[in-house]
């Protein structure tokens, strides 16, 4: 077996949790964030979902900018760009809290000699709102669907091949943790080895986790 080099972390549901399961995790990052966003703007959740729909979709793999998203939401919801940014942030930072044991295992990983890099599904709300600068700039690289370099998502195996080229590693030197299936499985037929995400305690009995300290 190949000398794993570098550790890929997936954000949400990973490096940042939610505090209320999500009963539509991987399309939107978490409901409780919409319906917070549904209560504000007094509107119908599937409403609501329809006119983000498209928009969302877009946004995630950077297809319209973060003002023009901003923009045809606070439209639709008869409201300011700058009040419903703010919405959003708020929303999101209600939702989720940061896995502050796993960033403390990463940095350690990091002292070790490891790379640690992220590989993420944004839009540019959720961005902002849950990928604070100061918790993310010891990570390298951090690939994020939303941003004008990368424009693509998970499972994608584009976006697993552009973050091994910024690594300079070959797929079996790295370990990537995600909490979705889908975007396991699409790293793991490139050759890369894979952690599927449920808890830190779960994760910390892993025998691929457990072997990287020595
Ligand atoms: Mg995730």
């Amino acid at each position: 077996m190949k000398k794993i080099k570098a550790i890929i972390f997936d954000v949400g549901g990973v490096l940042t949790l939610g505090k209320k399961p999500s009963l539509r995790e991987g399309r939107y990052h978490n409901l409780g964030v919409h319906e917070y966003v549904v209560k504000k703007f007094k509107v119908l959740l599937d409403q609501y979902l329809d006119a983000i729909d498209t928009s969302y979709a877009q946004a995630i793999v950077g297809e319209i900018s973060k003002e023009k998203v901003v923009k045809i939401l606070a439209k639709n919801f008869k409201t300011t760009p700058r009040k419903l940014e703010k919405i959003y942030i708020k929303a999101y930072r209600k939702n989720f809290k940061q896995n502050k044991q796993l960033f403390k295992q990463a940095f350690k990983l990091k002292q070790l000699g490891y790379k640690i890099a992220i590989l993420s599904d944004q839009w540019h709300l959720s961005k902002e709102a849950l990928m604070p600068n100061k918790n993310y700039k010891k990570f390298s690289p951090v690939i994020v669907s939303c941003d004008f370099a990368v424009k693509m998502r998970k499972p994608n195996p584009k976006i697993y091949k552009l973050t091994l080229k910024k690594l300079k590693l070959k797929p079996s030197e790295c370990i990537f943790i995600d909490n979705q299936k889908w975007n396991i499985e699409s790293a793991k037929k490139l050759g890369i080895k894979t952690i599927l995400f449920k808890s830190n305690n779960q994760l910390f009995k892993n025998k691929l986790w457990r072997g990287l300290w020595g």
